[in-house]
């Protein structure tokens, strides 16, 4: 019954078999920048690529700052450390996420808290965030404190979902006024703006990631992304091994971590920034294939949020009845086409179960409706 979808997904990618939900596209420098990076031997967490590609992301997102680490799941991590979140805090997040963001949580010793998301943007939803800041938590000393744990709400973390951008003017005006840190969780949504600002330049700090499967890629690696001079100089810091610069000397101020994008990636991510605005042209071009594809059918078309400029890293879909999703991603799978799921919210995760959280009704409807189609760009 999903033979048209799939008959169309096929002409989308020339009937090439199989096609995979994601895969990366190298089409510029990329194989002249690894060999002048091999030829210079600066392969490791020294060298100008890593200066480079922290440029070349700085200026594409219009932020002053720009520290490359090695994934987004540490860049995650380190932006959390940096504000000093620990085990006496809390971390407001949405449950419909890649576990990344959670995980990257509960590394600090912080307890996640898990909110619904809107169901237009897929992102964390300001009602829910609002809703829970009014009946869950109570200012103690100018901190927004949860009443029954007693732990501070250090930090909200929203995440730009498939590349769509979250409400987060709302989000950030509702952190501004009860004193709670906003951090992006932008590593699906290079590319993507809210009212021409680009997502992750919103809160204190944004992070991005380029693993294999996001729009560019550096192999695997990850990008923090700030305003503040301070706060940059401790993330790069922290990612160093904390060594204070001194031309023979180790020493080491604090307990650092190395997480320094080792040059080669960097290199590979530099070529990859260049093709950027043409990947995005040609993202948005099968984005509008896809919408004019299931405009009027049963299917619901998940496009970008009025207002804003998805990336549209990967393509959403809702199936109009809740007990299709099973059909159409094992027919999909069995003809080839990587169709996936979104990933499983993390309230319903073994690990996540006993965290505290709101009623999920948005998260759990779209993780039983949702599906990811073949989203790479073809040239
Ligand atoms: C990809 C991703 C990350 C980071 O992933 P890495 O593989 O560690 O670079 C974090 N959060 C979300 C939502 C992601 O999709």
């Amino acid at each position: 019954m999903f033979e048209q979808t799939f008959d169309f997904i096929r002409q989308q990618f020339d009937n090439q078999s199989p096609i995979p939900l994601h895969e990366p596209t190298f089409c510029g420098n990329e194989k002249q920048y690894l060999a002048e990076c091999i030829d210079s031997t600066f392969v490791s967490s020294v060298g100008v690529f890593v200066d480079k590609f922290e440029q070349a992301v700085a200026d594409f997102v219009g932020s002053q700052h720009a520290v490359a680490v090695v994934n987004g799941t540490q860049a995650l991590f380190v932006a959390l450390k940096s504000l000093g979140v620990d085990a006496s805090c809390e971390v407001l997040t949405q449950s419909l996420t890649f576990v990344a963001t959670a995980n990257a949580i509960h590394y600090t010793g912080a307890a996640p808290v898990f909110l619904d998301v809107d169901p237009q943007t897929l992102g964390l939803s300001p009602v829910a965030l609002k809703e829970f800041l009014q009946q869950h938590t109570e200012l103690r000393d100018g901190h927004r404190v949860n009443k029954t744990s007693g732990r501070t709400i250090a930090a909200c973390l929203p995440m730009h979902t498939c590349g769509h951008p979250c409400q987060i003017e709302a989000l950030q005006k509702i952190c501004t006024e009860n004193g709670i840190h906003l951090i992006e969780d932008a590593a699906e949504s290079l590319g993507s703006y809210t009212a021409k600002k680009h997502t992750g330049t919103f809160g204190r700090m944004g992070i991005f990631s380029f693993n294999g499967n996001k729009v560019v890629t550096t192999g695997g690696g990850g990008m923090l992304v700030t305003d503040d001079d301070e706060l940059a100089q401790k993330l790069r810091h922290l990612t160093t091994t904390a060594k204070v610069p001194h031309p023979w000397e180790f020493i080491h101020d604090q307990i650092g971590y190395n997480y320094r994008m080792p040059n080669i990636n960097a290199a590979l991510g530099l070529a990859q920034m260049e093709q950027l605005p043409l990947l995005l042209q040609k993202k948005r071009g099968l984005a509008t294939s896809y919408r004019e594809f299931f405009c009027g059918s049963e299917i619901l078309y998940l496009n970008e949020p009025p207002g804003s400029q998805s990336n549209f890293w990967l393509n959403t879909i809702l199936l109009p009845t809740e007990g299709q999703k099973e059909a159409f991603l094992e027919q999909a799978n069995h003809q080839g086409i990587g169709a996936r799921s979104l990933w499983r919210p993390m309230h319903l995760l073994e690990m996540y179960r006993h965290c505290q959280r709101d009623a999920q009704t948005s998260a759990e409807q779209i993780y039983r409706q949702a599906v990811n189609i073949p989203s790479s760009v073809r040239l």
